[in-house]
């Protein structure tokens, strides 16, 4: 398992989980996955596909029924005290932040620290979290004094606390509006560089995915699909090379087209484009 310890932060082959003993339920039906080291994901998928039970998995809340999984080189089956894994090992970020509400912005980031550290580190720590994801001048407001993006950001500032490799995002902009996500995809895109942090990103929203690097899509359990994310325009040429204008283009010798009014040398360079996203899609 050398290989896999230093290549891949998350194997998974053949990852099963099914729910209950009388009418079977079968959430995962054969996920294998590779993440690298600091690499940025978001995971699609139709509600119900196995997205959130594959992040529970993965961030060893849950077991498989069959299949393995390794993080960091380790077979999490073997782990013995996976509670203390965990805290070195996964940050989590849901929907709903979960702070906690009698407690500050700052002391929210001290409680995944309790007992790990000395009370003084610990609050040296959240201050740096804190001021890492722009929220200094919030340390000792509630989480209902916050802002939703607010409390987003202190949790996943929480989620870092501990200095994790990996993050876990289950749906994290879904209770957001489109410019506070933004916001936190902009945050997310940040630390994943500046901390090498890999971040898994269960996500509905295509603008949300299309900020990380690779979207994986699952259905009925498991992955059928994966885009690289290009850079805008390459994906809107995708898009575009698919049109029946597009198509047109692609498909039309030399020459000109019909009804369409360019030279022959924009033509040209406009089926050189296509055809390179083409074959990118
Ligand atoms: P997603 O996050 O993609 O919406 P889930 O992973 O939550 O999907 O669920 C996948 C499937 O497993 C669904 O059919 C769901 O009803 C079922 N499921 C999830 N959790 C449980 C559970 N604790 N007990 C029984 N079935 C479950
Ligand atoms: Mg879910």
């Amino acid at each position: 398992m050398m290989d896999a310890a230093r290549e891949w932060l998350i194997e998974a082959n053949d990852v099963m989980r099914i729910y209950g003993d009388g009418e079977e339920i079968r959430a995962l039906s054969g996920v294998d996955l590779r993440i690298k080291h600091g690499e940025l994901i978001a995971i699609m998928g139709p509600s119900g596909s196995g997205k959130s039970t594959l992040l529970n998995i993965l961030g060893t809340l849950d077991k498989p029924t069959r299949g393995s999984v390794f993080i960091g080189g380790q077979d999490v089956s073997k782990i013995k005290n996976k509670a203390a894994f965990r805290a070195n090992t996964v940050g989590f970020i849901f929907q709903l932040h979960n702070l906690l509400p009698t407690l500050t912005a700052l002391e929210n980031l001290e409680v995944p620290m309790a007992g790990r550290l000395a009370a003084s580190e610990s609050r040296a720590r959240a201050e740096d979290l804190l001021e890492l994801v722009g929220l200094s001048d919030r340390r000792d407001h509630l989480p209902n004094q916050l802002s939703g993006g607010q409390r987003q950001r202190v949790a996943v500032a929480r989620a870092l606390a501990n200095k994790p490799p990996l993050v876990l995002a289950d749906e994290p902009t879904g209770n957001l509006d489109s410019a506070a996500g933004q916001d936190l995809m902009e945050l997310i895109r940040e630390l994943n560089l500046s901390q090498g942090v890999t971040f898994i990103i269960v996500t509905h929203d295509l603008a949300v995915a299309r900020e990380t690097s690779r979207i994986l899509v699952m259905e009925d359990g498991k992955f059928v699909r994966e885009d690289v994310v290009g850079s805008p325009f390459e994906e809107d040429l995708k898009v575009w090379a698919h049109t029946e204008l597009g198509q047109r283009i692609l498909s039309s010798a030399e020459g000109k087209l019909e009804g369409f009014d360019v030279t022959d040398g924009q033509l040209k360079e406009i089926r050189s484009l296509l055809t390179q996203a083409d074959e990118l899609a």
